[in-house]
């Protein structure tokens, strides 16, 4: 895919426009209990990508700081007028990588999961498709993202130690 690809997307009302200038990273589908009450869904789809790499087109997102699993909290990016989450940052990840709400996006089907994670407590109704890892809790990224990918990760890392 070429790399000069661009991904638009944003909230409801139309006021917050992004744009994702790379492809993502990797796509989690989470069944978690929290990213159920989030959504008020079955699962979230997120699309994992360097922050630097979500372009703000037009109206700042509010960043809302909310409860997580983890106790350290999640901060999401929502349009300050509808109120639709567009991406999060979450603490153990680090404000560097941004969390996309696939469903944001212009065209959602462009990134289906690429895993499926605390299945758990996946809703029974959920059938999962073959051939995409599926994990009851979260997994190793060095086992399962792409080298590409794991490489642009530790490209932020080292420049953020620098
Ligand atoms: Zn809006
Ligand atoms: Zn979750």
């Amino acid at each position: 895919m070429a790399a000069a690809e661009k991904f638009e997307g944003g909230c409801d009302c139309r006021f917050a426009r992004y744009r994702l200038a790379r492809t993502p990273l990797f796509v989690h589908c989470c069944h978690c209990r929290w990213c159920q009450r989030e959504t008020g869904s079955a699962f979230v789809v997120n699309a994992l990508i360097e922050t630097e790499c979500v372009e703000l087109l037009d109206g700042a997102p509010d960043m809302v700081m909310t409860p997580s699993a983890s106790g350290k909290g999640q901060n999401i990016a929502r349009c300050p007028h509808c109120r639709v989450a567009l991406w999060s940052h979450y603490a153990g990840a680090g404000p560097r990588f941004a969390f996309v709400r696939v469903g944001t996006l212009d065209d959602p089907d462009r990134f289906p999961p690429d895993i499926h994670i605390f299945t758990t407590s996946k809703q029974p109704w959920v059938i999962l498709p073959e051939g995409v890892p599926v994990m009851r809790e979260y997994y190793d990224r060095e086992m399962y993202w792409p080298k590409e990918s794991l490489e642009r990760h530790a490209a932020v890392v080292a420049k953020a130690s620098t």
